[in-house]
């Protein structure tokens, strides 16, 4: 019998089964739905290119997912993707790896009660350990010998150092190292995780090379369906893998399947809101919260012509951070020719909401962001967006996005014309107390009512972070490993 069976080799599944499997009388079996290569130099060269996001309409290695991004009357639809491979979303991002705020640990804590797991002093070793900062590892808030290498560009893309000085024009500081603790507002180099080029996910920095350990198994191109249980105690899963389906047993059940996944499996197998369960003939098997709110970061593109020499680089090295609003000069050119400035709003008010289409594994779930139905984002979006257009106007641009019009009224329309996605979709089993009423796990991500199985994954994170998840992801999954592992 397996001791921990992990549903997922994403980001936080991969650390999850590294960190566990390092104690040899611990048995831990790793189940991803995509393809492994047991080798770093095995993956293919666009998920190692970290000049390139490879999620173009015909990459093999992606969910995908029709949304809706916002609805007031006209429904702006769009689709978002994620990994479906070996280090899951990270092994096909941008490779930003930035660590969240002191506030927004702040905020997460104040969830909690008097927990302290989750406060920034305590999470910030745990930072420290997941990374090898190639720049400032010689820095007490960083950490030199960890699996996953961060640096920043030494060498930037004409586009974003014209970006840097304009934002030093408009007044905004210069900011060293955006994860140092002390980091404040303003414009700075986006520590990345690659290495040589090449972006490392937590596949290669921390799953392959324990895969020799004898307590650990990996098997890839195996899809969970349901949960088992007995009683209200998980039990087992049901897999699929060339076409045969069968039950695996385990003591303790894991799912590191993503915010989207994680809570579509819940769901099938009866962990969520009764009616609606009752609705697909899905037995009920605990009443949840799941998918009940979700948050992510609205982005709004303007796009806008550089006569500067483009060069492979990653797809964002300069950031400008201001509080809740991140502006990114996207280096990679989305249409030949035309460069995308991304306004994006990082601590949102609208909450999204995520349930089940159908009982079928195969029918991907509704998905609804329901980004800017609060006054409050539309507020802060506008302004970001004139900010953004005031740095382009420094910068040798020529815009190709409409200017926004002026009143609130047809500046929201605008807003609406212009909307994207960050990707960054958290919070569908969102952590709290027994008593709080929208939590699903707990503090060390157990399920809440149901024994013997956690979410450890991005889906867990109860507020809206001020930065991109991976790097918080990636801590989430050492935190959890560090506290199972001390029993
Ligand atoms: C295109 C893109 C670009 C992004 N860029 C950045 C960035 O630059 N910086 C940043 O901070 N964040 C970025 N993000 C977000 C970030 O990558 C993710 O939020 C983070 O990686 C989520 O980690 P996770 O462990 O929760 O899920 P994932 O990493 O998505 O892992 C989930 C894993 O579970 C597997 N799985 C799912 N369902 C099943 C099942 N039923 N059975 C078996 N296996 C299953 C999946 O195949 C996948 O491997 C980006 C996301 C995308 C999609």
């Amino acid at each position: 019998m397996t001791d921990t069976l992990i549903v997922g080799g994403g980001t936080a599944g991969c650390v999850l089964a590294a960190r566990l499997s390092e104690n040899p009388d611990h048995t831990v079996r790793l189940l991803e739905a995509g393809q492994l290569w047991r080798e770093p130099g095995g993956f293919p060269t666009e998920l190692l290119d970290a000049t390139r996001l490879p999620v173009g309409a015909d990459a093999p290695w992606l969910w995908r997912y029709p949304v809706t991004l916002a609805d007031d009357g006209v429904a702006v639809a769009g689709n978002i993707v994620r990994g479906k491979v070996i280090g899951g979303s990270g092994a096909v991002n941008g490779s930003y790896f930035v660590r969240a705020t002191g506030a927004d640990f702040a905020a997460w804590s104040r969830e909690l009660g008097s927990s302290k797991i989750w406060s920034f002093d305590s999470v910030l070793p745990t930072y420290c350990r997941s990374e090898r900062d190639l720049d400032f590892g010689d820095q007490s808030w960083h950490g030199a010998a960890g699996p996953i290498p961060v640096r920043r560009s030494a060498n930037p893309a004409p586009l974003s150092e014209e970006f840097a000085t304009a934002c030093a024009a408009v007044g905004f500081p210069g900011v060293p190292d955006l994860n140092a603790v002390s980091a404040s507002d303003g414009v700075g180099a986006v520590p990345c995780n690659i290495d040589d080029g090449r972006r490392v996910s937590t596949a290669s920095g921390y799953l392959l090379p324990a895969l020799s350990r004898p307590n650990l198994t990996v098997q890839d191109a195996t899809t969970v369906l349901r949960l088992r249980f007995r009683g209200t105690r998980a039990v087992g899963v049901d897999v699929v893998r060339d076409d045969r389906t069968e039950t695996l047993w385990a003591d303790h059940i894991v799912l590191s399947a993503g915010a989207i996944e994680s809570a579509a499996t819940l769901l099938r197998s009866g962990i969520g809101n009764a009616e609606h369960l009752r609705a697909l003939d899905i037995p009920v098997v605990h009443p949840a919260p799941v998918g009940a709110w979700f948050t992510d970061h609205p982005e709004v593109g303007l796009e806008y012509r550089l006569d500067a020499p483009e060069r492979a680089t990653v797809p964002l090295e300069y950031v400008l951070e201001l509080d809740d609003i991140e502006i990114r000069p996207y280096t990679v050119a989305f249409t030949p020719g035309i460069q995308r400035l991304g306004v994006a709003l990082m601590r949102p008010q609208s909450a999204g909401a995520l349930r089940l289409r159908s009982a079928d594994p195969a029918i991907p779930p509704v998905i609804e962001h329901r980004y800017l139905a609060a006054e409050h984002d539309r507020t802060r979006l506008r302004g970001a967006v004139a900010t953004a257009s005031e740095v382009l106007h420094r910068m040798s641009a020529r815009a190709r996005t409409d200017p926004m019009p002026g009143t609130p009224k047809t500046a929201d329309g605008w807003l609406h014309a212009n909307l994207a996605t960050s990707q960054h979709l958290s919070g569908t089993c969102r952590m709290g107390q027994a008593n709080d009423e929208r939590a699903v796990v707990d503090e060390l991500c157990r399920v809440h009512g149901v024994a013997g199985l956690s979410v450890i994954d991005l889906s867990v994170v109860p507020v809206p972070l001020s930065r991109g998840p991976q790097a918080t992801t990636v801590m989430i999954a050492e935190n959890v490993a560090e506290f199972r592992s001390r029993g």
